[in-house]
């Protein structure tokens, strides 16, 4: 039998993640607190359900792609949440980047309903969510790794079990460490370069021939910010949020990460400046900003 999916949370990644399922011919129910967001999903075939609770007691695996941890123990766990609507044997998959803590005390709950939960955030961008591209992170039982399996494989190309639940989200916060982190100095970087008067073109040219190599700078950046795009994508406060999730997370394992602290520090700076709504790329032209330095742009040197 074809299970029902519910999906909680449409925004810029949960919008193109579940217009994939939909198109590939999973039968869906939808719900977002903005409503514009749910006609677009509407207009391709989902189903809308009204809240949280009446889109559980039409699915059988609920799907939740939602901004902080906040948001997900509200939707998950609250009186008028999904895991009360759901009946045994459902499955609830996470796929936000929320505190591990959070996620183990979610398994915790599911199980004590006899429902299964899975762990599955996502590696890359929005504009891999929009081409089915994504990466996953799966915390998991090896049934419900089995189960859930047919879903991500329309929503991504790179699938990795990392373990039981809870192992998915810790691997997201080491990836998102290096990933964010590398934001703040290229940032710096490449402030010092456009003060120093320098070829952004040949500083690129150099950096990518060199061990100082980046993907965030090679790849990412080279799309959006250095061509003056700075539409998120993924945006400087979820970057912010990922910040104080590796520290909290890394205090608690009694792992110190003062670099992490630092880049928080350059990240409250942009969005004090009000970048905050901005991709993450953009945090150089914050800083530019703040230095009265050129922003740099690809091909205006
Ligand atoms: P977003 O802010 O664009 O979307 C979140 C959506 O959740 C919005 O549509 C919002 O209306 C909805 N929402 C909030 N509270 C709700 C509630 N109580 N009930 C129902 N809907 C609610 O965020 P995003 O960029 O899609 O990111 C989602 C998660 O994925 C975050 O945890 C983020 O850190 C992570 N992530 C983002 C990216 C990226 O590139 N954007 C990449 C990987 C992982």
């Amino acid at each position: 039998m074809t299970e029902r999916i519910g999906f909680v949370g449409l925004g810029n990644m949960g919008r193109p993640m579940a217009s994939n399922l939909q198109r590939k011919g999973f039968a869906i129910t939808v719900f977002d607190v903005n409503p514009a967001a749910v006609a677009e999903l509407s207009r391709l075939g989902a189903a809308a359900a009204g809240g949280c609770r009446e889109l559980a007691a039409a699915s059988d695996v609920v799907i939740t792609m939602l901004p902080d941890s906040a948001s997900v123990e509200a939707v998950v766990l609250g009186e008028q949440g999904v895991l009360p609507g759901l009946v045994p044997g459902s499955l609830v998959m996470d796929m936000s980047t929320v505190d591990p803590l959070l996620t183990d005390r979610l398994a915790a709950a599911a199980a004590a309903r006899g429902c299964a939960f899975v762990d599955a955030p996502v590696g890359r961008l929005a504009s891999h969510a929009a081409r089915g591209e994504s990466l996953f992170m799966v915390g998991a039982a090896d049934g419900d790794f089995a189960r859930v399996l047919p879903l991500l494989e329309a929503m991504g190309t790179t699938i990795h079990h990392c373990g039981a639940p809870g192992a998915g989200i810790r691997t997201k916060l080491v990836n998102n460490y290096l990933a964010i982190v590398s934001c703040a100095f290229n940032a710096e970087a490449l402030a010092l370069s456009q003060r120093f008067g320098l070829s952004l073109g040949k500083t690129l040219e150099v950096v990518h021939g060199t061990t100082a190599t980046n993907g965030q700078l090679k790849i990412a950046w080279a799309s959006k910010v250095l061509t003056g795009d700075t539409a998120p994508g993924f945006t400087i406060d979820l970057a912010h949020k990922d910040l104080n999730l590796i520290v909290g997370a890394a205090e608690a394992a009694g792992v110190p990460v003062p670099i992490a602290g630092a880049a928080r520090a350059s990240f409250n700076d942009a969005r004090e400046d009000g970048y905050g709504g901005r991709d993450f790329s953009a945090m150089v032209d914050a800083l530019c900003d703040r230095l009265q330095i050129a922003r740099p742009r690809l091909g205006s040197d």
